[in-house]
């Protein structure tokens, strides 16, 4: 797996919090946010930046040249923000959130630490072009800032997108001119079933689901992207292709549906035999839902299917969608034809609970 937070050493820690990008030991090209790579062996890099040098441990022996990175010396650690050579960039924007979804794979916390003045440096210093990802908990918790932060983007750094994972129940009638003016953001909306009951139920939250249609109508109104996803459940699996009229009737304007398989950390975890719901034994409904909405014209893909999974006349919707530092294959895939186009699985799949159907092709 990836490293994304290392050890940090030789630096004072009450130096406060700072974002730099890890550059290389070429002095005259550095700019004003540039760390200079000191020295380095295969166990560490010293870094200088201003009148602060400091000690970065890895033991992948990775490249770090052009990553932004969270240096905090009262930690004792480096977060690696953004991989200069990664289209899987997230940064967590609080921990907090309203809804207590099921199979959350990121179960939230009472706390909040405010590090909106760090992303946008750390947005400021990303590669052109990247696609950065903003999460949770839930982000429009902090809507303004979020708000402000996209914004900023946008005129500084027209190049780069912004995918952003919210629950959709935050967004008013006062948000319209702004999101309206927003096109560097792809929103990322969880709808789980059709019926508000068993939304609301999965979610952890009464009324939730008349929350999102509301917002989902002025988001609709305003031109926005949305990435419309849906986790399947033991609890919404057999239930998908009510799902999928009710996309195509109620949801014409979303650019996708995604319908996605369960990561197993976090509560989904926890209740994993409750919940996983094996679409390599029973794809049927998954089939019904993409047919359907398909003969409208709607855009769909699945997210988080092996390809041995998924039947091979469904597969050229199967997305390679898990991040790089949370990826893994078994054993199994060594010899499979499919495996440089297969999503493959999580770093923390359970194997002895895993679909019945995996095979090498
Ligand atoms: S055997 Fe592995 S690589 Fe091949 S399709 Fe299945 S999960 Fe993917």
């Amino acid at each position: 797996m990836i490293e994304l937070q290392l050890p940090l050493e030789g630096i004072d820690p009450n130096v406060p919090d700072f974002v730099v990008r890890l550059a290389g030991s070429n002095y005259e090209q550095l700019s004003d946010f540039d760390a200079a790579l000191v020295a380095q062996d295969s166990a560490l890099s010293i870094y200088r930046y201003g009148e602060h040098q400091f000690v970065i441990r890895q033991q992948s022996g990775e490249d770090m040249l052009g990553d932004v990175v969270l240096v905090s010396p009262s930690s004792k650690t480096v977060h690696r923000w953004i991989r200069a050579g990664s289209q899987h960039n997230t940064l967590l924007i609080t921990e907090r959130c309203d809804q207590l979804c099921i199979m959350c794979s990121q179960p939230p916390k009472k706390t909040h630490v405010d590090q909106f003045e760090y992303f946008l440096q750390a947005c400021s210093l990303a590669p052109a072009n990247s696609t950065i990802g903003l999460s949770g908990g839930e982000p429009t918790l902090y809507k303004q800032q979020l708000f402000e932060l996209l914004l900023a983007m946008q005129s500084h750094r027209p190049s780069l997108k912004f995918h952003v994972l919210t629950n959709g129940q935050h967004f008013e009638p006062s948000d319209t001119a702004t999101l309206a003016q927003l096109r560097n953001v792809v929103w990322g909306i969880p709808l789980y079933a059709s019926d508000r009951e068993l939304h609301d139920k999965i979610v952890a939250k009464s009324g939730a689901f008349a929350r999102l249609m509301a917002s989902f109508e002025l988001l609709g109104a305003t031109g926005a992207a949305i990435e419309l996803r849906t986790v399947l459940t033991k609890q919404n699996g057999g239930v998908l292709p009510n799902l999928a009229r009710f996309v195509v009737g109620h949801l014409p304007f979303i650019d996708v549906w995604a319908i996605m398989q369960l990561e197993a950390t976090g509560f989904a975890r926890r209740a994993w035999r409750d919940l996983f719901f094996d679409s390599s034994v029973d794809f049927d409904p998954i089939k019904e839902a993409i047919l359907h909405v398909q003969t409208y014209g709607q855009d769909v893909a699945l997210y988080n299917f092996p390809l041995c999974t998924v039947p091979s006349s469904f597969r050229g919707y199967a997305a390679r969608s898990i991040s790089d530092w949370k990826n893994r294959f078994s054993k199994t895939c060594d010899p499979c034809t499919l495996k440089n186009d297969c999503c493959g699985f999580f770093e923390w799949h359970p194997d002895d609970h895993t679909y019945q159907e995996i095979r090498a092709i």
